[in-house]
C-alpha cells in the first residue's frame, strides 16, 4: 500500500526520509534546520510543537507559536511536515500539517485514535514503548475504523533489560509488520537508540531490512537542544546518512 504524505509516496518501494530537531525551539531554529535538512536529500519535515514530556518540569514545547513556526518553515522550504498531537482539542490547529504524529506515549489513547480515524489526514503511529506488534495494530484498527486507511507505522524501540540503549530497537517488527498488514512502516533510529553515534548504523540496517522510510532527529547545535539532544545528529552527519541509506536501499 502506498500512502500520501504531503505530496511525497511512502510504501511499496517509494522510501520517505524524515529529518528534522526534536522540538520546534524558535523560528529561526527551525527554519534553519529545514533548509540544512532540506538540502541534505529529506524528504519531509520533522518537529514537535506539542510535546509529552516524562518530567512536567521539563521542556514542554512551544505549542501553537511553535506550530506556526513549523508552518513557516514549511511554507519556505516546501517540505511537508510532521508534527505530534498530544491532545484531540488541538485538531484544529493541525489543518496546514501534513502527517500527524501520534506519539509512543498515545499509541493507546484511544479516543485520540478514533478522532484522528474521523479525518482523512495522513497518521503516523508509532509504537508505544511497551506494546507488541499485534497492539499497534489494534490501535492502527481504530484509525481504519472511521475510514482512514492514510496510516505510515513507525518502529521506535521498546523497553526491554538492556541498559545502554534508550530503547532496544526492535529491527524484526519491520518484516514481521509487513507479514500481518499492508500499511508502510519506518523506524525512528533516534529514539530507537537514544545515542547520536547510532544512528547511522540503525537507519542502514532499517534500510536493508525493508522498511519504507526514517524519521531522524537533526539539531545544528545538539549539545544546546531543549530536547533529545544526545540523540540528535548534525546537519552535516544527516546529510551522510541519507546518501548512505539511498545506497543501501539501491543494493536491496
Ligand atoms: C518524538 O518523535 O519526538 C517522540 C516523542 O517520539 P516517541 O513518541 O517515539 O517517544
Ligand atoms: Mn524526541
Amino acid at each position: 500500500m502506498i500512502v500520501n504524505a504531503g505530496g511525497v509516496k511512502c510504501g511499496q518501494g517509494n522510501f520517505i526520509i524524515i529529518g528534522g530537531p526534536c522540538s520546534v525551539e524558535s523560528e529561526t531554529q527551525i527554519a534553519d534546520i529545514a533548509e540544512k535538512v532540506k538540502a541534505g536529500g529529506a524528504d519531509m519535515l520533522r518537529g514537535g510543537a506539542f510535546k509529552p514530556r516524562t518530567s512536567p518540569y521539563d521542556f514542554q514545547g512551544k505549542k501553537e507559536e511553535g506550530m506556526e513556526w513549523l508552518l513557516e518553515a514549511k511554507k519556505k522550504t516546501g517540505l511537508p511536515v510532521v508534527t505530534e498531537i498530544t491532545g484531540v482539542e488541538h485538531l484544529p490547529l493541525y489543518d496546514d500539517v501534513d502527517v500527524i504524529q501520534v506519539g509512543a506515549r498515545n499509541m493507546q489513547n484511544f479516543e485520540l485514535l478514533t478522532e484522528l480515524g474521523n479525518t482523512r489526514k495522513t497518521i503516523l503511529l508509532k509504537r508505544g514503548m511497551a506494546n507488541t506488534l499485534r497492539e499497534l495494530l489494534s490501535s492502527a484498527e481504530y484509525i481504519l475504523a472511521g475510514g482512514n486507511d492514510n496510516i505510515i507505522l513507525c518502529e521506535r524501540g521498546i523497553r526491554t533489560f538492556e541498559t545502554e540503549t534508550r530503547n532496544t530497537l526492535d529491527l524484526a517488527a519491520v518484516p514481521v509488520l509487513k507479514h500481518m498488514t499492508e500499511l508502510p512502516v519506518i523506524v525512528d533510529p533516534s529514539h530507537g537508540t537514544g545515542h547520536s553515534y547510532l544512528v547511522e548504523p540503525m537507519a542502514l540496517a532499517a534500510a536493508a531490512c525493508g522498511a519504507d522510510g526514517l524519521m531522524i532527529e537533526v539539531h545544528s547545535d545538539p549539545a544546546r537542544a531543549l530536547s533529545d539532544g544526545q540523540q540528535a545528529v548534525t546537519p552535516d552527519k544527516f546529510t551522510e546518512i541519507v546518501a548512505k541509506v539511498r545506497r543501501v536501499r539501491a543494493a536491496v
